[in-house]
């Protein structure tokens, strides 16, 4: 089995595109679709063809360009079950615990509630390789559009179980304001203010925060750590349920 190639490249505003491809069958997926113009100019970077669209969720930014990248290459789309009829173009609908393979290499979806209601993740084991979109990023979390925080929070438990060598790509450049947010609420960690200065110095010369390691956002990410009790007694919280304690990191982020 070959190892699969990875071209990630920003668009929109603050979105993250992410192409995968297989070189032996050529197959090459996108991971959702948030602006046609990017996907090709990334496509004709690598000299490859689109077949495949993973779709995590309904928003815009992230299904805008379906329909015209199925008229272009008639490529196949994976989409959510649970929100299926908000993608557009959904050839195949996925849900928890399914799996399929892309070129060989198995991928198994996990769904993540919380953003929407049927946001899900793909995971490749083999390949140790997770696209979070916008249940996980980078410091930070997905905010709670369309189920509370008593549903995200045992969502990002799916995810922080998977294993922590797990290469983390997400969907949006958010991670300096998460960076600084994040010392707010957990300004006694150690790794997170080595993190910082790291992130801090990767914007200041242009570059990207993802990927991330599974094992750096549990050390470093305020919303995978509602359990910690160094965390919960800085909030005062630490007779609170972990889901409370989540939902109130979650409300002081939106009004950061
Ligand atoms: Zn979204
Ligand atoms: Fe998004």
């Amino acid at each position: 089995m070959a190892t699969l190639e990875i071209e990630l490249f920003t668009c929109r505003s603050d979105n993250f595109g992410v192409l995968l491809h297989d070189p032996v069958s050529r197959r090459t997926a996108s991971i959702d679709a948030p602006e046609e113009p990017a996907i090709l100019a990334a496509l004709e970077r690598r000299g490859w063809t689109l077949t495949d669209i993973f779709t995590t969720h309904h928003h815009p930014d992230h299904v805008e360009a379906n329909l015209a990248l199925k008229a272009r290459f008639g490529v196949r789309i994976v989409g959510p079950k649970n929100e299926a009829d908000r993608i557009p173009g959904i050839d195949a609908t996925v849900g928890d615990g399914d799996s399929f393979d892309f070129a060989g290499h198995p991928v198994e979806v996990i769904e993540t509630p919380g953003h929407t209601a049927g946001h899900i993740c793909y995971h490749l084991p083999q390949d140790k390789l997770l696209f979070s979109a916008d249940t996980l990023f980078a410091l930070g979390c997905g905010r709670l559009f369309e189920r509370p925080a008593e549903v995200m929070w045992p969502s990002l438990l799916k995810l922080r179980a998977l294993p922590s060598d797990t290469i983390v790509y997400f969907g949006h450049e958010y991670t300096l304001s998460n960076a600084r947010f994040a010392l707010t609420i957990d300004p006694d960690n150690a790794a997170l203010k080595v993190r910082v200065e790291a992130i801090e110095t990767l914007r200041a010369e242009g570059r990207p925060t993802a990927p991330t390691l599974l094992a750096d956002e549990i050390a470093t990410n305020p919303f995978l750590r509602a359990d910690d009790p160094t965390l919960r007694a800085h909030l005062g919280m630490e007779d609170a349920e972990d889901w409370q304690v989540f939902a109130e990191i979650r409300a002081r982020k939106d009004r950061f």
